[in-house]
């Protein structure tokens, strides 16, 4: 499977927020919440066999406890936004200004380097 290329879904997001920092979050049932402890204790080998079967779940948790701006871009899923983009090149690498800029565009390097 792809990672780069799931979409966790908002609710999911809402899930893993709750665990995590309840901001944005919304509490699951006692399953989902059993299901996301299980994920977090599991060994490596136990964790892909999960993974198999709850992918958005796994790569929402995994993005809350090992990507550096991963609970950033859960509370924008929980808002609705399928992704935080830069709103000038589009991509998709935080950190984000408040004017939706990324900090390249936010800092651009004049291109004919004269500053
Ligand atoms: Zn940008």
């Amino acid at each position: 499977m792809d990672i780069t290329s799931l979409t966790v879904p908002v609710e999911t997001a809402r899930h893993v927020l709750w665990r995590y920092d309840r901001i944005g979050g919304a509490q699951p049932g006692t399953f989902t919440q059993h299901l996301m402890a299980a994920i977090e204790s599991a060994d490596m080998r136990n964790r892909a066999i999960l993974r198999e079967d709850y992918p958005e779940l796994s790569e929402a948790l995994r993005m809350a406890r090992y990507d550096e701006d991963g609970l950033d871009k859960l509370r924008a899923i929980a808002r609705g936004a399928t992704a935080i983009r830069c709103t000038r090149c589009k991509q998709d690498d935080g950190p984000f200004t408040d004017a939706g800029l990324c900090e390249a565009c936010a800092r651009p390097m004049p291109l004919d380097g004269v500053a």
